[in-house]
């Protein structure tokens, strides 16, 4: 049983190791702030070619370990089978009120894996379902303030980036705890993931490198967002370059 507190920011995904790969960076650098974050993975990942879901959550608990973060909770709905309906909507609505977050993060709506542009959807609905206060549930009405898009096989234009350049060795490890899908010991299938010049994480660290040099730095996550965002306090944006 997890046991779900408030937190700051929600980062949701359609299997235990999609948060790592597009926002570990983002997440590992505000719990080093002072703030808290929760992982919701809607599915164990069990229709992944290497590893079962014994496995998947033993390695995403010990990414979370590995982050700094509170509690990370699967919702168990089916690997390859995510569909935006009112059961599924209200699982995720159940973790919004409770978690009260002011922001949430999700995968990008465009990409390769199906399970992730359902997943996109899905979190849209609960966003705007968690906030009405005629869909009773056992936690009271709450719409956090943004959702952001991390990016996971495919990447738009970001909209914002953040130097995680001082924490790149702590996404590097939460991801590395995924070992039955970027490790290759022996009686692994070779896949996507963890073969070859263009693996998911020769991927993920070249983009992370990439949007890094668009803002001098080493490394940087890029996020997009569908409503403009807020900024209460225009100094803070003259901190970016230093
Ligand atoms: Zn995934």
């Amino acid at each position: 049983m997890v046991i779900i507190s408030k937190v700051d920011i929600l980062a949701i995904g359609a299997h235990p190791d999609d948060v790592e790969t597009g926002a570990g960076g983002l997440l590992s650098k505000f719990i080093k702030l002072g703030f808290t974050a929760g992982i919701v993975d809607l599915t164990a990942g069990e229709m992944a070619t290497n590893g079962n879901p014994a496995e998947r959550r033993r390695e995403a608990l010990r990414a979370t370990e590995i982050m700094g973060l509170p509690w990370r909770k699967c919702l168990g709905i089916p690997d390859r089978g995510i569909q935006v309906n009112r059961h599924n909507i209200m699982l995720l609505v159940q973790v919004i009120r409770e978690s009260r977050p002011k922001l949430i993060l999700c995968p990008y709506w465009e990409e390769r894996h199906p399970d992730h542009v359902n997943a996109c959807q899905l979190v849209k609905e609960a966003y705007f379902d968690a906030g009405l206060r005629k869909i009773e549930s056992n936690w009271a009405p709450f719409r956090p303030q943004q959702i952001w898009y991390y990016f996971l096989s495919r990447a738009g234009e970001p909209k914002l980036i953040v130097d995680i350049t001082d924490v790149y060795n702590i996404k590097k490890a939460a991801l590395a705890a995924h070992v039955t899908q970027f490790g290759r010991q022996t009686g692994r299938w070779d896949t996507f993931l963890n073969t070859g010049p263009g693996s998911l994480m020769a991927l993920v660290e070249s983009r992370d490198r990439y949007f890094g040099s668009l803002i001098g730095c080493m490394y940087g996550e890029g996020f997009t967002m569908d409503t403009p965002l807020a900024i209460k306090n225009p100094v803070t944006l003259l901190e970016v370059k230093e």
